[in-house]
């Protein structure tokens, strides 16, 4: 061993590495910083396999042997980013500098500070010779921002024998604190919903634009955009949706607690998200299939009434629906005549296994006395819905403590995205005890 494995010692400038590598995707160019990783986690005596579907775009598993009490646990992270493109930052990406208490940079908190906590994680417990009661295995991929076809798609399609007998896997986005009304939640997901992207055809009569038609495509189109814009779909009041709302709401000082239960009953659920209006915008999705139109095709010359108009639609499923429940109810509210094409359903985790939650919140909470994990549904996806293919629940947990004020949820993806180097320290510390921790 050298002195690259002790970086788990110093896991700012482990974060600080993984940010200079700019992994942008598109193209994502994720090599040079999983090659980075294998190198410290050679150095530590680790063996690490590197598979890949495109040779530039890598991805390294390696597996710590434990003592076998427990069924093996995976850790898994991505290690490409969103474009900054277009966005007026206050530091520099990719340079990591340290301001304010915080390291700024892309990846920050999606996902190579989670990145920094696992393989730190792992690092400590192999330099340290800790005896862990089951294996661990670390999983880092490319491609998650751009649909996993490099990344997770491509290990579970292919190299699923890496994953035998994982029940339980760790991967991004929980175990941050949410303040609400004085009180420190702890999300931690273990759900998603589900992609279900369509596109309408709208027809009508063309013609020329200098005698004028009324009802056609265009007309059309007015009327379905519209419909979408003024209603909602059905409420659905789904398991995880049910425990978040709960937790939440018995934590949380009257009014609040009664409004948040309100919106479990589903005569009373937009109601109540009208009357709470930008405050609960983060759960309208969580109580609702939703469907949001994003482009629009049609018309190529001034002078011509389009006859066809494709819009494509970004809808999203709770979990236990399908493609078909949401074309039922689109349909219900912009009406039969229209053509719907479904163009990608990914199906993302169906059942919730909550087998290792409560030894989750218990780690938080020892870490963080007087914080409330509850479970989270997360609106958008992770390459969870690729490992629950397999079997395997995944729980979101990489673990940050957040001052008042710090809005993780706001600067993901969006400029000035930074962690406070002691929500490091804290997800560490967290990340390796989740690790030590007996699981049945
Ligand atoms: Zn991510």
């Amino acid at each position: 061993m050298g002195d690259k494995a002790t970086i788990y010692k110093r896991p700012v400038e482990l974060l600080q590495r993984l940010i200079r590598f700019n992994t942008t995707n598109p193209p994502g160019n994720e090599k040079k910083c999983i090659l980075y990783i294998k190198d410290l986690l050679e150095d530590s005596g680790l063996k690490t396999t590197i598979v890949s579907l495109d040779e530039k775009r890598p991805n390294l598993v390696t597996r710590l042997t434990g003592r076998g009490d427990s069924a093996p646990i995976l850790l898994y992270g991505h290690v490409d980013v969103v474009p900054t493109s277009g966005q007026k930052w206050s530091q520099p990406p990719f340079e990591a500098r340290i301001a304010d208490g915080c390291i700024w940079g892309r990846g920050t908190l999606d996902m190579k500070g989670g990145v920094a906590m696992m393989v730190s994680a792992i690092l400590r417990a192999k330099v340290e010779k800790a005896s862990l009661p089951g294996d661990v295995i670390l999983a880092l991929l490319s491609d998650e921002e751009a649909g996993g076809r490099f990344g997770a798609r491509y290990l579970v399609e292919n190299h699923a024998g890496f994953f035998k007998d994982v029940r339980y896997a760790l991967g991004e986005l929980g175990g941050f604190t949410l303040h609400l009304a004085g009180k420190k939640f702890y999300p931690i997901m273990v759900s998603e919903k589900q992609v279900c992207w369509m596109k309408l055809t709208l027809r009508g009569q063309g013609g020329h634009g200098s005698i004028p038609v009324r009802g056609a495509a265009m007309a059309r189109l007015a009327s379905v955009l519209a419909r979408i814009d003024k209603k909602r779909l059905p409420v659905h009041v789904t398991p995880v949706t049910r425990m978040m709302i709960e937790g939440m709401a018995g934590n949380l000082p009257f009014p609040i607690s009664i409004l948040l239960r309100a919106l479990l009953r589903p005569p009373l659920t937009d109601i109540v998200l009208d009357v709470l209006g930008t405050r609960a915008r983060a759960f309208d999705p969580l109580l609702h299939n939703t469907v949001s139109p994003t482009v629009v095709r049609g018309g190529e010359k001034i002078n011509v009434i389009p006859s066809e108009i494709e819009l494509e639609i970004d809808g999203r499923l709770l979990p236990g629906f399908g493609p078909n429940d949401l074309i039922d109810e689109l349909k219900n509210i912009i009406g039969s005549e229209v053509d719907i094409e479904l163009i990608l359903h990914e199906p993302g985790p169906q059942r919730v296994d909550m087998g290792i939650f409560d030894t989750l919140a218990g780690i938080l909470q020892e870490a963080d006395p007087g914080g409330i994990p509850v479970p989270l549904l997360l609106s958008g996806i992770s390459d969870a819905r690729f490992f629950s293919r397999l079997g395997i629940q995944t729980y979101g947990f990489t673990p940050m403590k957040l001052p008042r004020g710090f809005n993780l949820v706001d600067l993901i993806h969006a400029a000035d995205e930074r962690i406070p180097t002691d929500a490091l320290d804290f997800g560490v510390q967290t990340m390796y005890a989740a690790l030590s921790r007996p699981r049945d």
